[in-house]
This record gives C-alpha cells, sequence and structure tokens, in this order.
C-alpha cells in the first residue's frame, strides 16, 4: 500500500518592532536577562497593556502582500495555561476574529509551482525563555522576551512533502524580509515552526491523525523531523497500529522525534476577548497607505528580472534572494548595461565576500559604481579578469576606485605582440617535453602555456594575445 503526507504549518515570525506588543519595552535580542521587563509585561496586578500600533501595521503588511482577507475589526483573546515563562498565566493572543483570513503563499520545487492556501493570520505577544542548566538543581526564567510581538502564520493542510515545506518556509522569510517586518533569524527565534503531519493511503479523501512537531528552528530541522515522523506513522500503519494525536519534539542529536505531551484543544485554553483591550479597528485609508508602500515582492521581482535580463532562474532565484542585493544588481546594471558578466561577477566574488563577512551588501563599502567601472575595465581590456578579481577586496573593503588602484600599480594590461612574444618563446623554450607532447596532438596542452604566460606576467597578460601568440609559434 502506497501513503502520501499531508502537512500544515504554523509559523511564529517575531516582529522587528522597537517595543513590546503592550508595554514600552526594548525588543532587542541577547541582552542580560530581565533588563528589558516592566510591570506590563511582567504580568504584575492592575496594569493596563496598550497596542503597539506599529505591530499591527507590520501584520497588516503581510496580509496585504500575501492577499488575505483583512478583518476591519478583530479581537485579542487570552489563551490561558499555566507555563513557568508566562507570569500572567494567560497569552493575549486572537481566536475568534483574528486580523486576516485566507491568502496564499505561492511556492516552486523542482520549477513546479503550488499554491499553499492559508487558514488565517493572527498576532499574539512571545512567552520568556526559560533556560536549564543541567549542571544545577534548579532552571532561570529570562521575561525579555516576553511580550514580544509576534505574528502566527496558519496553513492550510495542503504541503505534501517535507521538501515543499522548506520551500514553503523559505518562501515565507523571503516576504517577512522584503518587507522588512522580521529579520528572518532562525537561531535567534525570530523564525520558528510547529509542523502538523498525518499520513494517509494515496488518493484517499480522509485525513489521518496529525502529530505536531513543536518549535523547529532550522530549515535542516524541519526537513528530518517530517522525514523521519511520515516514516514513522507509515511504519505504524502498516503494522495495523493507530497514531496518537500528541505533541512531539525533534532532537537532532538521534534525529528522532519523541512524545512532548497529549494534544491539547481549543477548548482547553478557555479563550475568551481581553477585557482591558478595545476590539481593533482598521480604517480603509490606512490600509491603501500601506498598500502603497509595499515593495516589490519577490515573485514579481523574478519574474520582471527574467524578462529584463536573460538570466537564468538559478542565477535570478540567488540575486533576487535579498531585496538589497537585488537592488545593487540593478543599479550596476543601469550604469554598466551588460546584466550577464554583472550577474556572473556578484554570484561569484561579491558573494563569496559577503559570505566571508556574513554581512549584507548594504553593509559594505562596495559601490554600484565602482563595479559597474571594475568590468568596463575588463570589457576594455585595460586588466584582465585576473587583475579585476585580484583588485576587487580593496574596491570591496575600502570603497577603492578601480580605475586609481589600476593606474597606481601599473596593473594595465599587456597587450602588444612585441613585448610579450619574449616572454611567449621563454615559457617554450622552458617546457620542451609540453611543446613536443602539443606537437604530437595533445592541442589541449596550449591552455597551460597560456597559464604559464600569464603566472610570469603576474596576470597582466592579455589571454587573447597570448592565445594568437603561442599558436602561431607552436604551428610554425
Ligand atoms: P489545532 O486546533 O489542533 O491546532 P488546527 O485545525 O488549528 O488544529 O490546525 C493546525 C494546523 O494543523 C494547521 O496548519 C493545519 O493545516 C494543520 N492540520 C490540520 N489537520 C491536519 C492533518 N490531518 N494533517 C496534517 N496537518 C493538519
Ligand atoms: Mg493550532
Ligand atoms: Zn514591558
Amino acid at each position: 500500500m502506497e501513503f502520501e503526507a499531508v502537512i500544515g504549518l504554523e509559523v511564529h515570525a517575531q516582529l522587528n518592532t522597537q517595543t513590546k506588543m503592550f508595554c514600552s519595552c526594548s525588543t532587542k535580542f541577547g541582552k542580560p536577562p530581565n533588563t528589558q521587563v516592566c510591570p506590563v509585561c511582567m504580568g504584575l496586578p492592575g496594569v493596563l497593556p496598550v497596542i503597539n500600533k506599529q505591530a499591527v501595521e507590520y501584520a497588516l503588511k503581510l496580509a496585504l502582500a500575501l492577499n488575505c482577507k483583512i478583518n476591519l475589526k478583530s479581537i485579542m483573546a487570552r489563551k490561558n495555561y499555566f507555563y513557568p515563562d508566562l507570569p500572567k498565566n494567560y497569552q493575549i493572543s486572537q481566536y475568534e476574529l483574528p486580523l486576516a483570513e485566507g491568502g496564499a503563499v505561492e511556492i516552486e520545487v523542482n520549477g513546479i509551482k503550488k499554491k499553499i492556501n492559508l487558514v488565517r493570520i493572527h498576532m499574539e505577544e512571545d512567552a520568556g525563555k526559560l533556560i536549564h542548566d543541567e549542571k544545577q538543581p534548579y532552571s532561570y526564567v529570562d521575561f525579555n522576551r516576553a511580550g514580544v510581538p509576534l505574528l502566527e502564520i496558519v496553513s492550510s493542510p495542503e504541503i505534501s512533502s517535507p521538501e515543499e515545506a522548506v520551500a514553503y518556509l523559505k518562501t515565507l522569510r523571503r516576504i517577512l524580509r522584503y518587507l522588512e517586518i522580521c529579520d528572518g533569524n532562525m537561531e535567534e527565534g525570530s523564525l520558528r515552526c510547529d509542523a502538523n503531519v498525518s499520513v494517509k493511503p494515496k488518493g484517499s479523501e480522509k485525513f489521518g491523525t496529525k502529530v505536531e512537531l513543536k518549535n523547529m528552528n532550522s530549515f535542516k530541522h524541519v526537513e528530518r523531523a517530517l522525514n523521519y515522523e511520515i516514516k514513522r506513522q507509515i511504519g505504524l500503519l502498516m503494522e495495523g497500529k493507530e497514531i496518537v494525536q500528541e505533541t512531539r519534539l525533534y532532537d537532532e542529536a538521534t534525529q528522532t522525534t519523541h512524545p512532548m505531551r497529549g494534544k491539547e484543544e481549543a477548548h482547553d485554553y478557555c479563550y475568551f476577548p481581553d477585557p482591558d483591550l478595545i476590539e481593533i479597528q482598521i480604517e480603509e485609508s490606512l490600509l491603501k497607505r500601506l498598500e502603497a508602500e509595499l515593495p516589490e515582492l519577490p515573485k514579481i521581482k523574478k519574474e520582471r528580472f527574467l524578462k529584463t535580463y536573460n538570466l537564468t532562474p538559478y542565477e535570478v532565484d540567488i540575486l533576487i534572494e535579498e531585496k538589497s542585493l537585488a537592488e545593487f544588481f540593478e543599479k550596476t546594471v543601469k550604469i554598466y548595461p551588460n546584466p550577464k558578466a554583472v550577474s556572473n561577477f556578484v554570484l561569484t566574488e561579491v558573494l563569496r565576500y559577503l559570505n566571508r563577512d556574513g554581512k549584507d551588501i548594504s553593509e559594505t563599502n562596495l559601490k554600484p559604481e565602482n563595479l559597474a567601472q571594475l568590468l568596463e575595465l575588463v570589457e576594455k581590456e585595460v586588466i584582465s579578469i585576473t587583475i579585476a578579481k585580484q583588485i576587487f577586496p580593496e574596491v570591496y573593503e575600502r570603497g577603492a576606485e578601480p580605475k586609481k588602484i589600476v593606474e597606481e600599480r601599473g596593473l594595465v594590461q599587456e597587450s602588444s605582440e612585441e613585448k610579450l612574444k619574449g616572454i611567449c618563446e621563454e615559457i617554450l623554450a622552458q617546457n620542451p617535453a609540453e611543446v613536443k607532447k602539443y606537437k604530437a596532438g595533445k592541442k589541449g596542452l596550449l591552455g597551460f602555456f597560456v597559464g604559464q604566460v600569464l603566472k610570469k606576467t603576474k596576470g597582466k597578460a592579455n589571454p587573447k594575445v597570448v592565445n594568437k601568440i603561442l599558436t602561431e609559434l607552436l604551428e610554425k
């Protein structure tokens, strides 16, 4: 019997507002424990929460970007449960009447596009963080994160494989980053994912019992946990056993999942509208303004890049991953209109240094006009691509002007046949065995000779001219 997986994801995205959801405490990550707290987010008696307008606007931007139906009236609700990281004993969230419903995320796996519909997007506050020190007989609690604004984005159970789940997460992360409402940093927990998964006989209409995998914070973990869990569930069904509806945790060390707790039901939380907070009313004029502020989204940008620049989908995907890199690429092409050359250099050299430094292009000294100038020098054969790569680190690190570096160091390419001929003859004289082999038919050795000449001239020789001279000398 063949089985198929059904997956639905609940993603939590931390909004990068300056302050928390209902108080003015800072949301900065990594500060000493319990230094960013106040009576409101500590849940002391008698305090009154006030909603963060910026957080609501950010949530609306995502809802607009994903074509959700926005509820012009929505309510904040209390979700009641006890846990040491939750000082109020309830989390302020949304239940009935969330901020937005419907909408979709369009994913692409192996060139095939698929629309994953959304159930809802709602706003809530984050809980604090427990720190378990294994050497001590007690645990610590840090409330700095308590009250940080979160969006919960709930997908329909329309994801069919771990690969699709990862594609969905990556697509959503890119949109959040384009909107500049969440940094998408999974290591710091700004983006977290609960995955619901069940299996059913292939083609069957009826869904199987689902298991929830809690709080995964990397794409790898999501993929591995789902793969393991799908196999585990299929194994149980093959043995004629039943799947228990429960919440499980993924353990990276063993790459398996284990039970955490029985599945809670919505009624366990005794949801009710938070009496401290008034109904949220959204005005049409606000939506109009936010709509106008939306950036060009990744999907549209990709289509436009493919149409405008004659690049491969693979190249475009990398260029548009970060909005800032895509902008840098376009600015460079405006000055030096050779998209292929710019793309080649950005995808190799520029990205190599950005990855090395863990930086965004906007945090470096690289300017579009300088990259344009560098590539123009190559095209005009003033310098070779080897020299361009050699001086690039200075252009990138110091913001130096390529023309100046080339002039100061005398790096101008040598194209004079007269000057290069001597060196070519020298190289051939130094490698008699290779020359013999070449003359016996091993023409591929030409590349070797060219390489030797370039080495000798420290990359300054014009490879085209060297090629020509060597061929003439060897064929004589
Ligand atoms: P709960 O009330 O248990 O949290 P929801 O209906 O709110 O369940 O759904 C939570 C998530 O689980 C959603 O992302 C949804 O797509 C997904 N889901 C629901 N049913 C299934 C199922 N049978 N298999 C896999 N995922 C499911
Ligand atoms: Mg749920
Ligand atoms: Zn506070």
